[in-house]
């Protein structure tokens, strides 16, 4: 049966992923206290997974050749990141090897005070040398101008996402059931990717701020003028407004979702990551058919799931 279930969610993915697309993979090695894992058999907890599938695909539309990190003899590369599950503080990561046109998230999550729901980061390097094609592949991905405080462009190897295990969540990928109090997993996977991609952490984020305002040129044009951020300079201002498909909607990258609310990206959060340096095409969003279909198909998932429940 579980088989099954994956087939139908690849079915329902591939559809809606251009011919180059960013790949996101997700590892769980780290998910230690059991927030995707059934920590006593061990089974993925397919339902939410399933959810950080569909987040990624909201970037999958991003067409940027990002060379692979392979290291060959004489290539040293150790990056230290948070543990996913905030299980023993910092882990340090070795001589990953990772794909073209792919990023690596860990993946985790533990209970902590309530109200937070999740973070991201990339980590920083410790050890990145050997080759100049190597180091390069490790702190830009091959992307031109990625460095400095008038970078232009973004490139990097992934990173990590805890997620706060003391939320009542709503795990559906649908809004349905979405009720005032439940935090949408969706909303916040896709927010915290979004920090990964660049979003208040690129230096060529930084490169487009001017005293609490984004002036990336895509976002100015989207907005209608200069953008507020919040006061760390990391997010839209608070309720920052857009619109998805024409309609109004809160911005996903303002600093929080109120629980009970599902907001994904929207014209101008992809147009802050145009501005970060991603090739951000039409296909970004996916078509309302392909994307009618991967909800059918994570919908059989999410219902098989609750029948096993009640089961
Ligand atoms: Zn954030």
């Amino acid at each position: 049966m579980k088989r099954l279930h994956h087939a139908l969610v690849l079915a329902g993915l591939m559809l809606t992923q251009p011919a180059q697309a960013l790949t996101i993979e997700f590892d769980y090695t780290y998910d230690t206290k059991g927030f995707f894992t059934d920590l006593l058999t061990g089974a993925p907890i397919i339902e939410r997974r399933a959810i950080l599938t569909q987040a990624a695909s909201f970037y999958s539309g991003f067409t940027d050749s990002l060379s692979a990190i392979t290291p060959q003899t004489g290539d040293q590369w150790s990056v230290q990141i948070t543990h996913p599950s905030l299980g023993g503080g910092a882990i340090t990561l070795n001589n990953l090897d990772i794909a073209a046109d792919t990023l690596r998230i860990y993946v985790g999550g533990s209970n902590s005070a309530p109200g937070v729901l999740g973070f991201a980061d990339s980590g920083y390097n410790l050890i990145a040398s050997g080759s100049e094609a190597f180091t390069d592949a490790v702190a830009t991905r091959g992307q031109e101008n990625a460095i400095g405080a008038s970078a232009t462009d973004y490139g990097v190897w992934g990173g990590m996402i805890w997620f706060n295990a003391n939320n009542s969540w709503h795990f559906g990928s649908d809004a349905a059931g979405l009720m005032p109090g439940t935090p949408d997993f969706l909303t916040t996977a896709t927010h915290e990717i979004g920090h990964i991609l660049g979003f208040g952490s690129a230096d060529s984020w930084w490169a487009q701020t001017d005293n609490g305002y984004f002036t990336g040129t895509n976002s100015v044009t989207a907005y209608g003028d200069a953008i507020p951020l919040d006061r760390f300079g990391a997010h839209w201002a608070t309720g920052t407004m857009s619109t998805v498909e024409g309609v109004p909607q809160a911005t996903m990258m303002d600093p929080s979702t109120p629980a009970g609310n599902r907001e994904l990206p929207t014209l101008l959060d992809y147009a802050a990551f145009a501005d970060i340096g991603w090739q951000v095409t039409a296909t970004a969003v996916p078509e309302p058919e392909t994307y009618a279909l991967l909800m059918a198909g994570l919908m059989l998932v999410a219902r098989a799931s609750r029948r096993k429940q009640v089961a």
